[in-house]
């Protein structure tokens, strides 16, 4: 595709981003190690990594299990202040040698790559996800998105080495343009995807929210204007910094709502865990509220009121389930509870991704179906709708059920069987709803390691290793 041409705001874009006014921020970041090393970081953020634990990590610096290159150090005061009390938060944010003691993984599982025809675009289904930022306020150990935050090399489809690049308005704009111009040409359907019209698009990174208001309104308008339907905003700033939701920001979104009455905006927020905006008694507990639920930490819990005030906004909250930070029914309970009683609906749980040094956090399939089931016993139907995704590079798919007795008369399900069903099929939505029956296999982590134990593949998933539907019984 040619490179294209500067954006050029219309009228209606230029009167929406003509009010939006930047605020200034003081998130009070530390990046990287070097103050915890030089005693430079504020007085008492000092203990915040023993000496223990800076010399291991210092160990390993410049060797190929260096955890400072393979994810930057950062975090803000407000997540330094949570993490003070809680070894949930402490592991998500804090670099630890463990990271990278077993390096086996991936460069890309989910084939992200496949699907990017434009710099900084994945185009999956009728959703892009676009890159606009490269950092978040704060870093999570256990990020996906680590090359893009670390800048590192990563091979394209043809071979060549280079770093994850920024999306470009124009660049996205004519895209999206020239694609939902073929589909209508073509009754409805890509001539050359299948695919249908791209009507959502999904600001991601890094976190949006680290751009100024006006930046993000930039891309606000101008994909309203290029008949973009649905826009979502990925973001954990709401456990980050939570004063980022100002004045100023909403006033960016009703000027935005204003002028687009008719796009929907949906903010993806990520909480992982209910450390993250409940407060705590001194002796750790959590605080039940006046009149029912409980206490929230003040300032998350306006940023979250006054999105859900605006009845055109959704709040859908997606985590992934990660080994010492949430794998806790317990913990999730509480915060699919709480989120549901504050207007913020239960989305995705995501199992993590064989990706290369990922294995500390990695939880096992049919142990993070275990623990999400376990923490929506107890809960009403509402605050359970939350589902257990995995994405598979055909599309997204849910790890839908774990028995526990085996399936007698079943060849490979003596142990019990794993069902999962394809949410979004990439490519071809007519996949949708299609499973793939697996023997159990309690260590798995990524549909890899099922793939000796295929019982039923309507969804295709294991037709990359030459596993296809009826496979095994034809084998018997
Ligand atoms: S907020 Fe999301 S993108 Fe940012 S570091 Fe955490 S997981 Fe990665």
């Amino acid at each position: 595709m040619a490179k294209a041409e500067k954006h050029v705001p219309c009228e209606r874009e230029q009167h929406f981003l003509s009010g939006v006014i930047n605020a200034k921020y003081d998130r009070q970041i530390i990046t990287g190690i070097k103050k915890f090393l030089d005693g430079n970081a504020p007085q008492d953020m000092h203990d915040f990594y023993s000496r223990d634990e800076l010399d291991a990590i210092l160990a390993l610096e410049g060797t190929d299990r260096d955890v400072l290159a393979r994810m930057p150090v950062k975090i803000t005061r407000h997540y330094f202040e949570l993490a003070k009390t809680s070894a949930a938060i402490q592991t998500l944010v804090k670099a630890s040698p463990k990271e990278t003691f077993d390096l086996d993984g991936a460069e890309d599982p989910g084939k992200q790559l496949s699907f990017s025809p434009v710099e900084g675009l994945i185009h999956k289904y009728e959703l892009g996800l676009i890159y606009v930022a490269s950092t978040c306020s704060a870093h999570c150990r256990f990020c996906y998105r680590e090359e893009l935050i670390a800048r590192k090399e990563i091979e394209r489809e043809d071979g060549t080495m280079a770093p994850k690049g920024l999306a470009q308005i124009s660049e996205i704009v004519a895209y999206v343009k020239e694609h939902n111009r073929l589909v209508a040409q073509n009754g409805g359907r890509h001539p050359e995807s299948g695919r249908e019209k791209l009507r959502e698009i999904l600001l991601s990174g890094g976190d949006p929210l680290v751009l100024g208001n006006k930046n993000i309104a930039q891309w606000l308008g101008a994909l309203a204007e290029a008949g973009i339907e649905s826009l979502r905003i990925g973001t954990k700033e709401l456990a980050f910094f939570p004063e980022r939701f100002d004045g100023s920001f909403f006033d960016m979104l009703d000027r935005f709502h204003e002028t687009y009455p008719n796009v929907d905006l949906r903010m993806m927020v990520h909480f992982s865990h209910p450390d993250e905006f409940l407060r705590k008694d001194p002796n750790g507990n959590y605080m039940q509220a006046e009149g029912g639920g409980l206490e929230w930490i003040p300032v998350t819990q306006a940023a979250v009121a006054g999105l859900a005030r605006r009845s055109w906004i959704n709040i859908e909250n997606q985590s992934p389930i990660i080994k010492g930070i949430n794998n806790d029914p317990d913990a999730l309970r509480i915060m699919q509870r709480e989120l549901k009683r504050n207007n913020v609906e239960n989305h995705y749980f995501f199992c993590g991704r064989d990706i290369v040094g990922h294995r500390a956090f990695n939880v096992p399939i049919e142990e993070a179906w275990h623990v999400l089931s376990e923490s929506q016993k107890g809960l009403s139907g509402v605050e359970a709708h939350a589902r257990l995704s995995i994405t598979h590079y055909k599309g997204k798919t849910e790890v839908a059920a774990v028995t526990n007795t085996p399936m007698h008369g079943v060849p490979g399900g003596e142990n019990g069987v794993v069902i999962f069903k394809l949410l979004r099929s990439a490519a071809d939505a007519p996949d949708r709803a299609k499973v793939t029956i697996v023997g159990r296999n309690p260590e798995a982590i990524w549909f890899s390691g099922y793939d000796d134990r295929v019982i039923f593949d309507e969804a295709e998933l294991y037709a990359m290793y030459g596993i296809g539907p009826g496979a095994l019984e034809a084998a018997q």
